[in-house]
């Protein structure tokens, strides 16, 4: 996600305001082989706003453990009254509820597996997982199919779930299965900071039937089929680790880079071709900084949303609340999490820094490539520096200054994004200027090659860097990333 760091350098003290079808050409069709596959055919009610969805899922137990049930995160529930975790927090109530507050939320209708029904279950921390139980036991790289028919009833709201002012996101609409690591499924709540989302790669195969009036921008080109009333928009997408859509009356601009197709939809944009091209350059600086984007298609979506973008593998929100310089700003930081999240994953509840580092780094990498952008890496460094130095000046006594927390460690989402992008670049910038561009740059490729399409670790990060720099890195990253004591002597 990006938040508004245009607030925190003018006045860094104020609160935090936050495949074509099919495979792709490099890696993800054959990474794709063995993964779960996702098929979900929902429709959309216009008048109601709900999506009605029949949801296969064909589990591919990828674990070295027996499984004797599944859990499904069930995102949507974190809107609906009276729930435990909400997705923003009180302050942003007004931001993302323009209109008054509106609440949505799932219906799990149903529950089969391999053709069997049984009652839903619903549990976790806030009744957002649903937890399905295997007759037998699944054993490792075996299958089973478990189907599930629901409904989301989608809150009026500027948020990742949310229809607005004519546009619908469905952002982590359907039940997700959790990561199952350390003897436990990961059922972590929607927390409010960050971005609480955490899922193994799959293929994903989804249809979605709307009024013929929407565009589906879709994770991955949709084909599209017309009736008198209404438009079946399907997309494909192989080893993906999520999927979302939006629905709403667009206009489009495309281009191609790299081979892959760049697709902008908006409805107020006095430039498209300007955040178009941002979009396509910013595809191909990083492709060849970091890595081949494996996807065949990058759509990204002007939308209304409370922060300032959100990304999805294929698919990218960009706040329709923003503008100029800054809007571009979101499409660079959203396009490199394709690289950071999309293809490498992490767990952003335990270790969000990971991702929103290294794009917020990217973003200023993207820039010193390509100057005629006008943006200057060493002033974006610098703003990070300033900005940083005048939170912990602030906050002095009671800094934390860690930066590799649990999302609802963090007592603000201030302190959150300080620590996970804005220390973040001052550290990427330090690390840098110590082991030199060439180990750097090599390291940079070494973990998304090392890391593709799966799940890293600090370690896995720091263990790229120390073998291209051949030397300990320990002390470097403990002293930034654990440090909890504000030391600017250092810089
Ligand atoms: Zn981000």
């Amino acid at each position: 996600m990006k938040f508004f760091r245009k607030i925190l350098v003018v006045a860094a003290l104020a609160c935090v305001c936050v495949l074509g079808v099919g495979c792709a050409e490099k890696g993800a069709g054959d990474a794709s082989a063995n993964l779960s596959r996702y098929t979900i055919d929902a429709v959309f009610d216009d008048a109601a706003k709900t999506l009605t969805a029949v949801q296969s899922v064909e589990y591919v137990n990828n674990y070295d453990v027996e499984l004797n049930d599944l859990y499904f995160h069930l995102y949507p529930a974190a809107y609906r009254e009276g729930a435990r975790f909400t997705p923003f927090n009180e302050g942003d109530a007004a931001g993302a509820f323009p209109n008054g507050k509106s609440y949505g939320g799932i219906e799990i209708k149903s529950v089969k597996v391999n053709g069997t029904a049984q009652t839903p279950e619903i549990g976790g921390q806030d009744e957002d997982i649903l937890i399905v139980k295997f007759a037998d036991c699944l054993m490792p790289t075996s299958r089973t199919t478990v189907e599930i028919e629901y409904a989301v009833k989608i809150p009026e709201a500027r948020h990742r779930l949310g229809h607005y002012d004519g546009v619908v996101n469905l952002g982590n609409f359907y039940p997700v299965a959790c990561v199952y690591e350390n003897g436990e499924f990961k059922s972590d709540p929607y927390y409010s900071n960050g971005d609480p989302f955490y899922s193994q790669a799959a293929n994903y195969d989804v249809s979605i039937t709307a009024p013929i009036k929407y565009t589906a921008a879709m994770s991955g080109l949709s084909i599209v089929t017309d009736t008198k009333d209404t438009r079946k928009s399907s997309a494909m997408l192989l080893a993906a680790r999520d999927f979302a859509v939006v629905l709403g009356e667009f206009k489009q601009k495309t281009t191609t880079a790299d081979g892959a197709g760049v697709y902008y939809y908006y409805r107020d944009d006095v430039s498209p071709d300007v955040s178009l091209g941002i979009a396509a350059a910013a595809l191909k600086t990083f492709n060849s900084m970091f890595g081949k984007y494996p996807y065949a298609t990058l759509s990204v979506v002007q939308t209304p949303f409370l922060n300032s973008g959100m990304e999805y593998p294929g698919l990218v929100y960009v706040s329709d609340r923003e503008s100029g310089e800054f809007y571009r700003d979101v499409i660079v930081h959203e396009t490199a999490h394709q690289w950071w999240y999309g293809v490498v994953g992490n767990n952003q509840v335990e270790n969000a820094w990971l991702d929103e580092t290294l794009a917020e780094y990217s973003a200023t990498l993207f820039y010193e490539a390509n100057p005629d952008y006008g943006v200057d890496y060493g002033s974006r460094i610098a703003d990070a520096l300033t900005a940083y130095a005048l939170f912990c000046d602030f906050f002095e006594e009671n800094s934390d200054t860690s930066m590799n927390r649990r999302l609802p460690d963090f007592k603000t989402p201030h302190e959150y994004a300080m620590m996970t992008y804005t220390k973040g670049q001052v550290m990427m910038d330090s690390l840098r200027k110590t082991i030199g561009d060439g180990a750097f740059f090599a390291a940079l490729k070494k973990y998304y090659d090392d890391n593709y399409l799966k799940i890293a670790a600090p370690d896995n990060l720091i263990g790229c860097f120390e073998s291209a720099a051949k030397r300990d890195l320990s002390q470097f990253f403990a002293t930034w990333i654990d440090g909890k004591v504000v030391t600017f002597n250092k810089y």
